[in-house]
């Protein structure tokens, strides 16, 4: 993996959105802003809480009441020290906004915590064409996975609608600190690995349980009566 060390040109040419600033889009983004990513965008509709402060580490207590995506991007300026350009996004993702904020990026990290958000944005970077990343954390565990589209199976492919996926926001189950620290840095790697051409990580399903202290990696088969991706063409991954 020498190759995430050395190749920096690669990077400062790349152009990636977070959407969702809360743990998960902490850690990913403050991965990306230090490796030197050309661009980044960070997209979060809401404003900091006391109560988010144990888990997302961009945001202090005099930020309580502020924009995330503004905050956010503030403290990544000061903190990261890097070329990125970084941007605030205060919006909700919907299918108006999605081609502006998605549609021309080399990579897409989901890092929200709801459902709906989740699925829209896989069905969006499916049909943009573009790679997106995959987060998720629940009690004490996560998932994460790379998805390259036409090469690589998709959200709808790996999880079924009545899957546990669907109940995993962090509002009905609380979520732990160092789990969503684990999982949103293996969001970086895995947004790295591809920014950089490393394109065999994906379409795996990296699972960790913290009472485990285990990740276990599944390989996940594309579905060919997927109603999101089944009807796009197949490329290399
Ligand atoms: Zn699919």
């Amino acid at each position: 993996l020498s190759v995430l060390s050395t190749d920096s040109s690669h990077l400062a040419r790349a152009r990636a959105t977070v959407v969702g600033m809360g743990a998960l889009g902490c850690r990913v983004s403050s991965a990306l802003a230090r490796a030197g990513v050309g661009e980044l965008t960070l997209v979060d509709f809401d404003r900091v809480e006391l109560s988010n402060l144990q888990r997302q580490p961009l945001y202090r207590p005099d930020c309580v009441g502020l924009p995330k995506a503004i905050v956010a991007a503030e403290a990544l300026r000061k903190e990261a020290a890097s070329t990125t350009a970084i941007s605030g996004a205060e919006e909700r993702l919907d299918g108006a906004n999605a081609k502006r904020l998605l549609g021309d990026r080399d990579v897409v990290i989901d890092a929200t915590d709801d459902p709906a958000t989740k699925l829209l944005l896989n069905h969006e970077c499916i049909r943009a064409g573009v790679p997106l990343v995959h987060g998720g954390v629940v009690r004490t565990g996560g998932v994460a996975m790379a998805i390259v589209p036409g090469a690589t199976a998709c959200l709808a492919c790996t999880f079924a609608p009545e899957s546990t996926f669907a109940d995993d926001g962090c509002a009905a189950f609380g979520i732990l600190a160092p789990v969503a620290g684990v999982v949103g840095s293996i969001q970086g790697f895995l947004a790295l690995s591809l920014l950089l051409g490393a394109r065999r990580v994906a379409g795996r399903l990296y699972a960790y349980e913290l009472r485990a202290t285990r990740w276990r990696t599944m390989r996940v088969p594309r579905d060919p009566n997927c109603t999101v991706c089944g009807t796009i063409g197949t490329c290399a991954a």
